[in-house]
């Protein structure tokens, strides 16, 4: 079953502490003061509005009863329903869940949908769960949540080691609680069950245009560029496929195990052949390498598209790359990004690189409320000039006030979280 972001297991991996929260706090009030926002503006988006805290007693496989925590998160609502992915994963906190939920506030207010963000998780390890199990807990969770969700409310979607799969199962007991079927409870659904075309590649298709604009931007041909993704989940492997297709070169793949690096460029379509169900690429040849090496490498596009703050100070100073497209969340830590600036390294931000996801789950919910279902060339045009549109709005404050890429996307973000809490009289100024 492929899954929604591939990542790796924290402590297989160069991951640090996670800080997460600190640092969206950190950039968020840097953002608010360069806006001249008053500071009430990020008294009131440093935190989620709303946090729910759950315990879930599931039973397992071998009759035993195990209790489970889920969390969810919703950031603000001003501008709409909330929305956000629900991660499985044994090093979800509470913390992570509420920097991803402020993220996606600013995903959202960057591209412009309708929505705040939210995000929620289950500490749990899927890897070591039968189907049987992920099924119990997918529908446990939703009864414990949901007071707090709905289609009008809050609308979660797949993220690290959930799918489609799990969201029919969550999609299935919402509809059994609330007594009538309703598709746009929840997205990144199968498409027999509402979901949309395009939805399970949105995410990357979305980093590839952004990689496009990068190139437009240096003048660079694609099929120039050398290509290194760390991460081979949904998100890691459908972006090797396009690049290698549209004759880019992909010259290294990690995944939770190591990397694998040819200067030539790698069998992508035998790669994916080869990978199993969490992107682990299976036979590997005994010349593969640590993820850390890996990020090392010389290439001209790093993507790091695995787990948070996988570039960070111990390797930003190695980094041999002269651009890099955050398609995970969060892998660059903020002593990370100041170091890649000053060495002039281009980083394009997650909340606007990875934004094709949540674009395409707004697609699917709109689809979903009219009950007409759009082609996958409709969903595809649309995306691409959402998340083009949202480059060049983001590209733009960059120059305009002499800010990183990554400050320049939460001033974007932000305007739209404060504009609408504004106009709701829930901020003064
Ligand atoms: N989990 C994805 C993200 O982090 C998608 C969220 C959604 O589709 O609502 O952006």
């Amino acid at each position: 079953m492929a899954i929604e972001s591939l990542d790796l297991k924290k402590s297989e991996s160069v991951k640090e502490k996670d800080n997460s929260l600190i640092e969206f706090q950190e950039i968020l009030r840097e953002a608010v003061e360069i806006l001249n926002y008053p500071p009430q503006v990020f008294d009131f988006l440093k935190k989620p509005m709303r946090f729910l805290e759950v315990s879930i007693p599931i039973r397992m496989d071998n009759g035993q009863t195990e209790i489970f925590q889920g969390y969810r998160a919703q950031h603000n609502d001003a501008a709409g329903p909330t929305k956000g992915g629900i991660r499985f994963h044994p090093d979800v906190t509470p913390e992570e869940v509420k920097a991803l939920a402020g993220w996606m506030s600013l995903k959202c207010g960057i591209t412009d949908l309708p929505y705040g963000g939210a995000k929620g998780g289950i500490v749990c390890d899927p890897r070591n769960m039968s189907l049987d199990e992920l099924e119990r807990l997918s529908r446990g969770y939703v009864r414990a949540v949901s007071q707090m969700v709905g289609p009008t409310k809050d609308i979660p979607a797949p993220d690290m080691y959930t799918n489609s799969q799990i969201m029919a199962w969550m999609l299935d007991e919402y509809d059994h609680i609330r007594e009538f079927d309703s598709p746009g409870f929840i997205t990144g659904k199968p498409i027999a069950l509402g979901g949309s075309k395009g939805r399970e590649t949105a995410t990357s298709k979305g980093v590839l245009y952004t990689l496009q604009m990068v190139c437009e931007l240096k003048s660079i041909p694609l099929t120039d560029m050398r290509v290194i993704i760390q991460g081979f989940g949904n998100v890691g492997s459908y972006l090797a496929k396009y690049l290698y297709d549209l004759g880019a070169k992909v010259i290294g793949i990690g995944d939770a195990l190591g990397g694998l690096y040819d200067v030539n460029g790698l069998d992508i379509p035998h790669l994916l052949e080869n990978r199993d169900s969490f992107g682990i690429i299976t036979n590997r040849p005994s010349s593969s390498i640590s993820n850390q090496e890996l990020l090392e490498k010389e290439c001209d596009i790093l993507i790091p598209a695995a787990i948070s703050g996988v570039i960070n100070k111990q390797n930003a100073n190695n980094l041999n790359c002269n651009i890099v497209i955050e398609a995970a969340n969060g892998p660059t830590t903020k002593e990370a990004l100041k170091i890649l600036d000053e060495r002039e390294i281009l980083v394009v931000p997650d909340i606007l690189a990875n934004s094709g996801g949540v674009i395409v789950s707004y697609f699917e919910w709109c689809q979903n409320n009219q009950g007409y279902y759009w082609t996958e060339e409709t969903v595809d045009k649309r995306l691409k000039e959402k998340i083009t549109d949202s480059f060049k709005n983001v590209y733009i404050t960059a120059e305009k006030y002499g800010v990183n890429m990554k400050v320049a996307a939460y001033m974007e973000g932000i305007k739209k979280l404060a504009e609408t809490s504004r106009l709701r009289g829930w901020l003064k100024y």
